[in-house]
């Protein structure tokens, strides 16, 4: 039975991780659950799964938690504030903990797991954009598994031998990472002023939360799977590439050395990444629906369009980088893209704002949490700065 830890629970991946979980009541229990500031929502779950623990990050709410909890007689623990969501990850009464948080206020617990020896499924990819190096040492102090859970990556997991040093000893050539495209694939830059947050929300194959939803429109979701993969994988970049690939249904592939391009696919639906890696390496039922291969008909493959989509080769460029550059590109965009959802920034400025801090960003090393802290916050008050300076 595997006790497991879900943060960021009251999002679209905390809602299909507890999907799948719900399905399996002979292997999983729920022993703890976290949210920001859905209170409402994450009182109903605690409800249905009757936790451990349950955290609210918003330490504001933390009475209103316990009273629903109260009034609902559930006996789950509450607490809250930032050093309750690092127990709800490092804490003995979990073995699993699915890093769901969105944005760099989920590193700090994603770091806490992997430092505790948890199986981490990771879908916080920007815990590991911003502080890859960190994770990694975290991860060998731990000695815990790290199963990817953005799609792509997770993909890529499956298709690696399952034991390798390297890629370079595993013959392998080159990771490819598809992308939608996201709901502006084909559109020039000068059609897309005047694009609103609900117009770059509409994606054509996922339902996602806001952030990475607009992440996709502007194709940083890619760059920043891009910086993934080479901290997961240990791949130099020059070896992992992006194919856009508009029906999703080809979740990525890994090219070998002598010509076999091995690929997963399945539809677009994330229990199957989710139920991948809570029962791996044994496979279960995720309630996906099978692939119908001949109802999809064609799968197309194109070039990225990196001049309409510039945050694809700003992550790039951050990547080539091996100091701070990753963290500096994260916050920035964290930002832009906060900003865009506000109304306080056009969409067509999101990779403005980010090219012009990863340029005024003072380079430092960051081989500490609080250098990796230290970074995020400078690169935040810079590119706010630039955001202020466009609506001028
Ligand atoms: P979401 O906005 O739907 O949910 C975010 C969750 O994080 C919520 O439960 C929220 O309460 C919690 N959260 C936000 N700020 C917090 C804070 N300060 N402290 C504690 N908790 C906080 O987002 P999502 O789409 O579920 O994405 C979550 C993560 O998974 C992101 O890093 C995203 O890039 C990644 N991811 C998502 C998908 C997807 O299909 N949704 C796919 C691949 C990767
Ligand atoms: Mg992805």
């Amino acid at each position: 039975m595997r006790s497991i830890a879900v943060l960021g629970a009251t999002g679209s991946i905390g809602a299909s991780a507890l999907d799948v979980i719900a399905r399996h009541p002979d292997r999983f229990r729920v022993s703890a659950l976290a949210a920001h500031r859905n209170v409402e929502a994450l009182a109903a779950l605690c409800v249905r799964f009757v936790p451990d623990l349950a955290v609210i990050a918003d330490a504001s709410l933390e009475a209103d938690l316990r009273e629903r909890l109260r009034t609902a007689r559930v006996a789950t623990r509450v607490a809250s504030g930032a050093t309750a969501l690092i127990e709800a990850a490092s804490g003995s009464h979990c073995d699993t903990v699915i890093a769901a948080i969105v944005g760099a206020a989920g590193l700090e617990s994603t770091l806490a797991a992997a430092r505790a020896g948890k199986r981490l499924l990771l879908a916080n990819k920007e815990a590991v954009v911003m502080a890859g190096p960190l994770l990694r040492t975290a991860l060998q102090e731990g000695g815990g598994d790290l199963l990817p859970i953005d799609s792509e990556h997770n993909a890529v997991f499956q298709c690696l031998p399952a034991h390798r040093s390297g890629l370079v000893g595993a013959g392998v050539r080159r990771i490819l990472l598809t992308a939608s495209g996201g709901p502006f694939r084909g559109r020039r830059r000068e059609e897309l002023g005047a694009v609103t947050p609900e117009m770059a929300c509409a994606h054509p194959n996922w339902r996602m939360g806001r952030k990475i939803s607009v992440d996709s429109a502007t194709l940083m979701n890619k760059g920043l799977e891009v910086i993934e993969a080479h901290f997961l994988f240990d791949a130099p970049a020059e070896c992992i590439e992006v194919v856009v690939h508009p029906q999703s249904i080809v979740h990525s592939m890994v090219e070998y050395a002598d010509g076999s391009v091995l690929a997963q696919l399945g539809n677009p639906d994330m229990r199957t990444a989710l139920a991948h890696a809570l029962a791996w390496p044994e496979r279960i039922e995720a309630g996906v629906a099978p692939l119908d291969l001949l109802r999809i008909a064609r799968l197309d493959f194109e070039a990225p369009d990196r001049a309409t989509f510039a945050c694809l080769d700003l992550a790039y460029r951050a990547l080539a980088d091996a100091g701070n550059l990753p963290t500096v590109l994260n916050a920035a965009n964290e930002e832009a893209v906060a900003a865009f959802l506000d109304g306080r920034l056009p969409f067509l400025a999101i990779s403005h704002v980010i090219e012009r801090t990863l340029e005024n960003t003072p380079s430092v090393a960051i081989d500490t949490l609080a250098a990796v802290l230290d970074s995020d916050l400078t690169a935040r008050r810079v590119a706010q700065r630039m955001i202020a300076s466009v609506k001028d």
